[in-house]
């Protein structure tokens, strides 16, 4: 894995490449884009490069000057090092991307560095030893700020990649300010977030922003076919995504369950919809993403009607966003499904049409 193998974001890399070549990390960064752009992975390729012991940072460790507890107004520190006194170590083909081998590498590989923390809900049930929530809270951007203040164990670097950013909540995103404001040396905090509305204005303002677009189809159908789509399907499902990966993956799982359906069978709709996931977030997403399959689908059905079946389609297209703008809501999602399901094929739109690409 490296920077070259995430596909679809090559003015998103290159910035990140210049960045890593400058020497000029700023000490808290933002990853922004849909879900499935790959945010996530490239913050892990950036944290592993930034530690990887042959890399051109290595000999550049951020100098650490004492820090003073108390001057609360010292100038965030701003980079591992100055840039003249940056010396250009080629050991790779590119120096912007990890070797791969060395422990740093490998250790980042296996999820186990010790100076890179992905710090999610998942992490966080673990963290405080108690159900995964959906929100991130003030006691884990605590222990984060706690973490910040130890000095690296093996890197030159202590990285923490907060993973979906938009589930911080407005506490403990004041809690995670501090180490934004004063970031001890060689601190750098990443946060990946699908809505920047989410974070607060003063988070923003202390981050360096970085854009990740909707994935080109044919980057989409390249990745789906390197994790064993073949060919049809992949290109089938880099139609339906909308340029995320994620959505691709809800798409592929809306194919099996789509085409395990008997046509013409009174209940299959109910059968669908009786399939969501338990788990509430999985399930609320998924129908969101159906929803819209749905909404594109009668828009395109919308455009090529006349008369009275323009009239029907534009009724169901209102119905469609009400029940979308309620998905966001605390509802029965199955109930939600089924309604939406039913009246769409009442208005002449199948379930089965919702897998086939315009
Ligand atoms: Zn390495």
């Amino acid at each position: 894995m490296s920077f070259s193998s995430i596909l679809g974001q090559d003015k998103t890399i290159k910035r990140l490449r210049a960045l890593l070549e400058s020497g000029r990390v700023p000490p808290a960064m933002i990853f922004h884009g849909a879900p499935g752009t790959g945010k996530f992975l490239a913050a892990v390729e950036f944290a592993k490069t930034l530690n990887c012991s042959h890399a051109a940072h290595r000999e550049k460790p951020p100098a650490p000057p004492a820090p003073d507890p108390d001057d609360l107004f010292a100038a965030p520190a701003p980079a591992p090092a100055p840039e003249q006194e940056q010396e250009p170590v080629k050991l790779h083909t590119d120096p912007s991307d990890p070797c791969g081998a060395c422990l740093s590498c490998l250790q980042a590989a296996s999820g186990a560095h010790p100076d890179i923390r992905v710090v999610d809900t998942a992490f966080q049930a673990a963290l405080l030893d108690e159900a995964e929530s959906a929100n991130l809270k003030i006691d884990t951007m605590r222990e984060l700020t706690r973490w910040a203040q130890q000095k690296p164990m093996l890197s030159a670097w202590k990285i923490f990649i907060v993973r979906d950013a938009e589930a911080l909540m407005p506490q403990a995103q004041n809690a995670l300010l501090k180490t934004l404001e004063e970031p001890p040396p060689g601190t750098l905090v990443i946060l990946t977030v699908s809505k920047k509305t989410s974070l607060l204005e003063t988070i923003l303002s202390r981050s360096c922003v970085i854009e990740f677009g909707r994935l080109p189809k044919a980057a989409l159908k390249t990745i789906l076919e390197a994790r064993g789509a073949g060919p049809d399907e992949a290109a089938s499902l880099a139609g339906l995504a909308g340029g995320s990966l994620e959505k691709a993956a809800e798409a592929g799982a809306f194919l099996k369950r789509v085409s395990a359906l008997r046509p013409g069978d009174q209940a299959r709709i109910f059968k669908f919809s009786s399939g969501l996931p338990r788990d509430s977030h999985k399930a609320r997403d998924e129908v969101k993403t159906l929803l819209d399959l749905l909404l594109a689908k009668t828009r395109g059905a919308w455009r090529a009607a006349e008369g009275t079946a323009k009239t029907r389609l534009t009724a169901l297209l209102r119905r469609t966003l009400d029940l979308r703008r309620m998905a966001d809501r605390n509802v029965s999602y199955q109930l939600l499904l089924e309604t939406a399901l039913l009246e769409s094929e009442r208005a002449g739109i199948k379930i089965e049409d919702l897998v086939k690409p315009e």
